[in-house]
């Protein structure tokens, strides 16, 4: 079992899939990310959105990726393929890599599970090297259990996947699973 779960998609949104920032390789991991939120969503693990809303001006924008996930746009609208549940899932905006930083996702996970709050993370989408990363550095340091979704998050090539894939188990103790596996412990 794993102890007060919460899913969290990071960045599963049209401009990471279909826009500027696509690549060959997201499209992979829809259909575990599917088969995941159906499962948390069906055993009252709740699903968290934290997706990227940009200013223009953010310097994220400015200075490295250009422009992408602004806000109002298209771009910044989740996937169809992984639409929220309205009404059940939570959706935080974030305008940096971490899920955390400046946001209200720290004290929605304290409040989950009639307030005794989240105890692990479960982190899939974007990117292996960055969002998810910077997410778990942070659910790491408030003491967060953190599962990573293997066939659940990618990167923009083979090797910075792979390689944060390890960084993760080894510096915050990530827990990296398969979509499956994960089912498998969440379901009651
Ligand atoms: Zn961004």
């Amino acid at each position: 079992m794993i102890n007060n779960p919460a899913v969290i998609l990071v960045d599963v949104q049209n401009d990471f899939f279909t826009g500027p920032l696509k690549t060959s390789r997201v499209s992979n991991i829809i259909e575990p990310l599917q088969r995941l939120v159906v499962a948390a969503r069906k055993n009252s693990v709740p699903v968290i959105y934290s997706v990227d809303v940009h200013y223009p001006q953010d310097v994220e924008v400015t200075r490295r990726w250009g422009k992408h996930a602004v806000k109002g746009t298209e771009g910044a609208q989740v996937i169809a393929d992984l639409k929220p549940e309205e009404g059940k899932d939570y959706i935080v905006e974030k305008r940096t890599y971490s899920g955390f930083y400046e946001t209200g996702l720290d004290p929605l996970l304290r409040s989950l599970y009639k307030g005794n709050g989240a105890k692990t993370v479960v982190l899939g989408g974007l990117h292996t090297n960055m969002c998810i990363r910077h997410t778990a550095a942070d659910a790491f340091f408030r003491g967060f259990r953190i599962i990573i979704v293997r066939d659940g998050v990618e990167a923009f090539n083979d090797e910075d996947h792979e390689q944060d894939l390890k960084y993760l188990d080894y510096v915050y103790n990530a827990k990296v699973m398969l979509a499956n596996e994960i089912i498998q412990e969440i379901v009651k």
